[in-house]
């Protein structure tokens, strides 16, 4: 049962990285991922998204 619990977690987890990853770029930076923001013009990724949250933020916009 738990063990179930955690695999769903995990695939909930990765969620969020992979509908993201279908727009933005992304590369694995500790426990983030990060990329170049989708929203506006940039060179240097400001944009993070945290699987464990399940949220995307861009430091830019
Ligand atoms: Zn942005």
């Amino acid at each position: 049962m738990d063990q179930n619990n955690n695999i769903a977690q995990i695939k909930e987890a990765l969620d969020i990285v992979q509908v993201v990853s279908n727009y933005v770029e992304l590369k694995q930076t500790g426990k983030n991922f990060s990329g170049r923001c989708p929203f506006h013009q940039e060179k240097t990724p400001s944009f993070i998204v945290s699987p464990d949250l399940q949220r995307y933020k861009c430091f830019g916009c």
